[in-house]
């Protein structure tokens, strides 16, 4: 993938890069993954506080370059993977340690890293990340603003967005202004390990027209007649004229118990992840 593909937008406005690495709040005793180093903006610094770092990068040369920079440190293990399908359990240094993850993630494949991390059986404890201002912001929505990516990443972590990051403080610039976030994974997910496919294939559909009100969307999303549609949603306590972007968590779980009794109508089974990596894509 060319540079630009791979989104290679570096930081170079050092007061930022201070910013986020003191929101992480590492100490001597932390164990840090960094996803997507890069030239190193937060890498040095990271090196610098923490007990151990690991760093994920995709980008062979870059990989390189670093194993090079850190050869010498013992603290510090540079490994050339993807931080979509790297599992934290196959990194030695966090290996069964609690550990905090640092990222200016690539545009491109923001959503689906932080996915990979928040849904692994080994999260982090909590994740600073930055991110397009946007994708920061429907991450932390309230009901009112709620998209697909707000459920997919609440169900897993509370967020808070810390600052906004102008698009001087790169290079290249690119086009948008971006976030820093704070994730911090939940002891449990809102929704049982058990029925989280068909919980986000039931919210996938349900957001599938969303500008429409629920009952409209959903049935075009499940591919049931209106009526059958609105008696699920109002089964469940809901006015069914609502829109979908208005639903709260607890909402859409007694919308999923609601639609659970009715037997889960029109809805194929077995490829829950693509779904929802498709549905993150948003
Ligand atoms: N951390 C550096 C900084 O702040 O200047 C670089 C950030 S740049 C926005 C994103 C980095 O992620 C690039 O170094 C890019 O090569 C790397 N990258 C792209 N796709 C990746 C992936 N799937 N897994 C891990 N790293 C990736």
């Amino acid at each position: 993938m060319s540079p630009q593909r791979l989104g290679q937008n570096f930081l170079t406005d050092r007061a930022v890069a201070e910013r986020i690495v003191h929101s992480a709040e590492i100490d001597v005793e932390s164990t840090v993954l960094e996803v997507g180093p890069g030239k190193g903006a937060l890498t040095n610094q990271l090196a610098a506080s923490a007990g151990t770092l690991t760093v994920i990068e995709f980008d062979r040369k870059l990989a390189d370059s670093l194993q090079l920079r850190f050869a010498e440190n013992e603290r510090v293990d540079v490994v050339e993977a993807d931080g979509r399908t790297v599992d934290p359990e196959s990194l030695p240094l966090v290996l069964g340690r609690d550990y905090i993850l640092v990222a200016n993630l690539p545009y491109y494949a923001a959503t689906p890293i932080i996915r990979n991390f928040l849904e692994s059986k080994h999260p982090p404890e909590r994740m600073i990340v930055m991110v397009q201002r946007e994708v920061a912001n429907e991450m932390q929505a309230e009901p009112g603003d709620m998209g697909m990516l707000s459920l997919a990443v609440q169900v897993y972590a509370e967020v808070r967005v810390l600052f906004e990051v102008p698009p001087e403080a790169f290079t290249p610039r690119p086009k948008v202004t971006a976030a820093v976030v704070q994730l911090t994974p939940r002891k449990e997910p809102l929704v049982p390990g058990q029925d989280q496919a068909d919980f986000f294939r039931l919210a996938r559909a349900g957001f599938k027209a969303p500008r429409k009100q629920l009952h409209n969307s959903l049935a075009t999303g499940i591919n049931v007649d209106t009526p059958l549609a609105r008696s699920i949603i109002e089964s469940a306590g809901i006015d069914s004229e609502r829109r979908p972007a208005t639903l709260s968590i607890p909402e859409w779980k007694s919308l999923f118990a609601s639609w659970s009794n009715a037997g889960k109508p029109f809805v194929v089974h077995g490829t829950s992840r693509r779904e929802r990596a498709e549905a993150l894509k948003r």
